[in-house]
């Protein structure tokens, strides 16, 4: 099997460009933090705080995560349920970061993840995949670009869902997440040692697409 790793802060592009590779290559893109979304979700559906370690830690027996693809799309099911509309709002985002701090919450998630990569070619995103949850991937790329170009594409990306915005505010809540994302104990966000670092500041989708298989062919 091969695994292609992809890590990097919030909103750098990692799942739009992802997708994209993984389609032309042929191989399953999984996006890990889809279902560390799906766990937060869970908790604010029920009233949860985020730093209620020990309630999330009793509760977390009760949530199953599992993925299902349909037309290629990857679904996260919570307990059965597709909850893919539900996950990308800002409060389930800065939510997703209290709680993915949490050993309880990461340890029920990395079978899963590492499961899936036994069995398909798989192109995984998140923020420790290529240093805890594929450490052997033949292929890891950290992927990052200014915190201005990062909430610039999500601002844009929000107006044209029609859900209006603040720049500033989205800038912010980047920073925080990023922020925390690197600093926990467990699994921080960091650039593994052989990672490949792809600053897509300057650079557009297809040229960052372009640059994943041309370093996916030279590794190949
Ligand atoms: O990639 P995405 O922005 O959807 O991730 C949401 C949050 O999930 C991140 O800010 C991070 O706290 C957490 N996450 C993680 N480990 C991963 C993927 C995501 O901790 N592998």
């Amino acid at each position: 099997m091969y695994s292609i790793a992809i890590d990097g802060p919030a909103g750098a592009g990692k799942s739009t460009i992802a997708k994209k590779v993984a389609e032309k290559l042929g191989f399953i893109y999984v996006d890990t933090g889809a279902m560390y979304r799906a766990m937060a979700l869970y908790f604010l559906r029920h009233d949860i705080k985020g730093d209620d370690e020990k309630k999330i830690s009793e509760v977390c027996g009760e949530i199953q995560v599992s993925l299902a693809y349909k037309d290629g799309e990857q679904q996260v099911l919570l307990n059965g349920e597709n909850v893919n509309a539900f996950i990308r709002t800002e409060e389930v985002s800065m939510m997703t970061s209290d709680i993915s701090k949490y050993p309880v919450v990461r340890t029920k998630l990395l079978d899963l993840q590492r499961d899936l990569a036994k069995r398909e070619n798989v192109l995984m995103d998140g923020r420790d995949i290529g240093t805890c949850v594929l450490p052997d991937a033949q292929l890891k790329i950290y992927l990052t670009a200014s915190v201005e170009e990062r909430a610039r594409r999500r601002y844009k990306e929000q107006i044209e869902r029609g859900i209006s915005c603040d720049i500033e505010k989205i800038k912010q809540d980047i920073k925080a997440r990023d922020e925390q994302d690197m600093n926990r104990e467990t699994a921080p966000l960091k650039q593994a040692e052989d990672a490949v670092v792809v600053d897509a500041s300057d650079m557009t989708i297809e040229e960052v697409v372009a640059r994943f298989l041309e370093l996916y062919r030279e590794r190949s």
